[in-house]
């Protein structure tokens, strides 16, 4: 008796759920569907594969490319939220069921490495050591009590 005004209630509104496929719920904002990159901001830094709780990233920053599992995805979108450079995107829809697995495989540009690293090698071995400093003083130190 207590749960009669409830049953009645379900059994006359509409139902919560939708006859998919022959109805499509619209897209909304901030729908995280089909994944892509814009491969040329892309810096090759390993963030997204690191941060990407299925591990279906791979990058290889010395040849440049960049590729992922789209069966593997599971549309978190972290990947997305923690590029540095905004380049990942995930469109307003989903892939289409398909019957052959793929890889999405993208080819960019390397970044060049930096001058500065390439300069401050000869640099550091101009330098003289710590030890060689060391044993420099102590020879000082000698050379006073005598
Ligand atoms: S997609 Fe973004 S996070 Fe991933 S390697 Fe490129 S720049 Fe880094
Ligand atoms: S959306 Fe999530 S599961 Fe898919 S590639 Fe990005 S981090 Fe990985």
């Amino acid at each position: 008796m207590l749960f009669t005004p409830t049953v009645i209630k379900n059994l006359l509104k509409k139902p919560a759920t939708r006859l998919y496929p022959f109805t499509v719920r619209e897209p909304f904002p901030n729908y995280r569907g089909e994944l892509y990159i814009d491969i040329d901001a892309c810096i090759f830094c390993g963030t997204c594969a690191r941060k990407c709780p299925s591990q279906c990233i791979e990058v290889d920053k010395e040849q440049g490319l960049w590729s992922c599992d789209p069966h593997a995805c599971v549309y978190c979108g972290i990947c997305r939220d923690t590029c540095p450079t905004k380049c990942l995107h995930m469109k307003d829809v989903h892939r289409k069921p398909m019957t052959e697995r793929i890889m999405m495989v993208e080819k960019g540009e390397p970044p060049k490495p930096k001058k500065k690293a390439a300069e401050a090698a000869p640099k550091a071995e101009a330098e003289p050591k710590a030890d060689d400093a060391d044993k420099g003083e102590s020879k000082k130190a000698d050379a006073k009590k005598k």
